[in-house]
C-alpha cells in the first residue's frame, strides 16, 4: 500500500482526470471514445450530459456516512422512503440497495459515467436517475444507447448493472469504457479494501468487515466484468 497507484481502484491515490463537463471528471484515457460517443449522440438529435463520474473514496464514504446517520434519505427496494433500521447489518443492506460501498465503487475508476439526455430534460428539472427516466423522458436516448452498444459500436462503452447480474439494481444510465476499467481492476484486492476499512470512519464498519466476502460476491465481483 506504498504505491498510490495500487489504491486508484479504490477512489484514493492521484488518477490522472480530465474535466469532461463542467464539474464531471473522467480518466484521460477514456476522454476520445467519450468525444466520440458524444459527437454521435449528438449527430442523432441526442445531448449526452453527465450526471456522475469520477467520485473518490472520500465522496463515497460521505454519503455512505450520511444515509447510516439519517442525513440523507434511505429509500426501499422499490424507491420509497423507509424507516432507518436499527440494526447495524439492517441498516447496512439498505444503504447497498442504492449506493455502493465506499472503495468499491464502479465510480471510482474514472471510466464509468451516468448518462442522460439533456435535449430532453425539461427545464428546471432535476434529474433523479431512475428506471422510470430511463422509460419516460430519456427512452429514446436509451434506445440509441442499447442499439449501438449491441452493434458494437459504442466506442467502448457498455452498461455494467443490468438485470441478472449481482444484487445492485440495474442501472440504464451507467455507462462504463470496460476495456479501461479492467486496466483499473487488475490489481482490486479485498485484503487492502479491508485495511482501508479497519482505517476509516466508516458507519456499519463492524457489519461490512463481518460480511465483506459475502458482500463482495453480491455486489463487487458480479460487476468485474
Ligand atoms: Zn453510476
Amino acid at each position: 500500500m506504498t504505491d498510490s497507484l495500487d489504491l486508484l481502484p479504490y477512489g484514493m491515490g492521484t488518477p490522472d482526470l480530465v474535466e469532461f463537463q463542467p464539474g464531471y471528471f473522467v480518466d484521460r484515457a477514456i476522454v476520445g471514445d467519450l468525444q466520440a460517443l458524444s459527437d454521435e449522440a449528438k449527430a442523432n438529435g441526442f445531448e449526452l450530459r453527465l450526471e456522475s463520474a469520477y467520485r473518490s473514496f472520500e465522496k463515497q464514504l460521505s454519503i455512505w456516512n450520511r444515509k447510516a446517520r439519517g442525513e440523507l434519505a434511505l429509500l426501499s427496494a422499490t424507491g420509497e422512503p423507509m424507516e432507518r433500521p436499527q440494526d447495524e447489518e439492517e441498516l447496512m443492506f439498505a444503504i447497498l440497495t442504492w449506493s455502493a460501498l465506499p472503495g468499491a465503487s464502479r465510480h471510482h475508476l474514472g471510466t464509468d459515467i451516468d448518462v442522460v439526455d439533456g435535449a430532453a430534460c425539461p427545464e428546471g428539472y432535476e434529474v433523479q436517475l431512475t428506471p422510470a427516466e430511463c422509460e419516460g423522458m430519456f427512452a429514446k436516448f436509451h434506445a440509441f444507447l442499447t442499439e449501438r452498444i449491441d452493434a458494437g459500436s459504442s466506442f467502448g462503452f457498455s452498461r455494467v448493472f443490468v438485470p441478472g447480474r449481482g444484487k445492485i439494481r440495474p442501472e440504464g444510465w451507467h455507462l462504463a469504457h470496460l476495456s479501461t476499467s479492467r486496466k483499473r481492476l487488475e490489481h482490486f484486492s479485498l485484503d487492502v479494501l479491508r485495511s482501508i476499512y479497519e482505517r476509516s470512519d466508516m458507519e456499519c464498519k463492524q457489519a461490512v468487515l463481518d460480511n465483506l466476502p459475502h458482500l463482495a460476491e453480491e455486489y463487487i465481483y458480479p460487476y468485474f466484468i
